[in-house]
């Protein structure tokens, strides 16, 4: 079946900004996860910047520039110069080759976003089965992967084959069309709820959640899920959102295993700087509205967690 009027087959290309291992946060046990670039919500206290655009990016660390000025030679667009030990770069101009990445000796200039074959991803991930405990596996992450499901769907099967946990980590904001074929190759959705009401929803990442709630409601009833939910003191752990968000999970299938939460954290601050990016101010929960949060939550009926 072809998602999209690309052809994609094993020999074809994923576009990745990163293959990370042994990682504890993303599904049961430890796990191999592929963040897919590029994504289709733009949440406010997003903490992988990098993933957003489905462009290829340059991160500048000046910290670490020595000002050699080897980028100047390398772009043959000239976007980079060195004034006054200055380093200024007209990012808006960038076609993110990466030539400048490579020729820079000091490290400071990072290529977020690559296009690896599909064979090269299925060798990095499966490297690590011996390692996989019983419960562990490979994760598809982003970004938003199902932008890429053609891709997901080979790679996941592909795990299938070799006897992998697969999990999808998604936030299930496209068409059912495009959800449906991963379902018999995939052990475990990890959807990523954001609001409980619509209004903050739309505020905070700038699309409705109607579409991803009417897949959410089809995918409990059919395969396993764990909902997620990023947590940002005064936005979405208010009482009037939570209880929203409890109503709203109650009424999903009994394939919804699990709730879990986890707190607004602000790792992601390098990334926005090396970005030129404006990374926004938010809080996380305390331990009071943490336990307050769980109680409701815990309504459902379902297990709920912080993680
Ligand atoms: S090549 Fe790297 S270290 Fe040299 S001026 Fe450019 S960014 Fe700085
Ligand atoms: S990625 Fe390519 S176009 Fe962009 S600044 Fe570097 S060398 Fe120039």
């Amino acid at each position: 079946m072809k998602l999209f009027s690309e052809p994609c087959g094993m020999n074809d290309s994923a576009f990745i900004t990163n293959i990370q291992h042994f990682s504890l946060h993303d599904g049961p046990g430890i796990r191999t996860t592929v963040f897919f670039k590029g994504c289709n919500l733009h949440c406010q206290w997003c903490h992988n910047p990098e993933t957003i655009s489905g462009k290829s990016q340059i991160g500048i660390d000046t910290r670490h520039c020595i000002g050699c000025g080897i980028c100047e030679s390398a772009c043959s667009s000239h976007l980079h110069s060195i004034n006054e030990n200055q380093h200024v770069f007209m990012r808006e101009k960038c076609q993110g080759c990466g030539k400048c990445a490579e020729a820079c000796p000091a490290g400071a200039l990072e290529m977020y976003g690559q296009k690896m074959p599909l064979d090269e991803i299925v060798k990095k991930c499966i490297r690590d089965k011996e390692i996989f405990p019983d419960f562990g596996g490979v994760t598809f992450s982003g970004g938003e992967c199902l932008l890429q499901a053609e891709q997901v769907i080979l790679l996941a099967g592909e795990m299938k084959k070799r006897g992998i946990h697969v999990c999808v980590d998604t936030a299930l904001n496209v068409p059912w069309s495009v959800i449906e074929p991963l379902i018999p190759i995939t052990d475990l959705f990890l959807v990523d709820v954001k609001a409980g009401t619509e209004e903050t929803h739309k505020k905070y990442t700038n699309v409705s959640n109607r579409r991803i709630i009417d897949n959410l409601k089809r995918l409990t009833r059919i395969s396993d899920c764990w909902v997620r939910i990023p947590v940002i003191h005064g936005i979405n752990d208010t009482e009037k959102e939570v209880e929203a968000m409890k109503i709203l999970l109650r009424e999903m299938g009994e394939h919804l295993k699990k709730i879990q939460m986890l707190s607004y954290h602000t790792y992601g601050e390098a990334k926005y700087r090396c970005l030129e990016l404006e990374m926004k101010a938010f809080e996380a929960p305390d331990l009071s509205d943490q336990e307050r949060m769980l109680k409701v939550l815990l309504e459902t009926g379902i297990p709920a967690e912080w993680s």
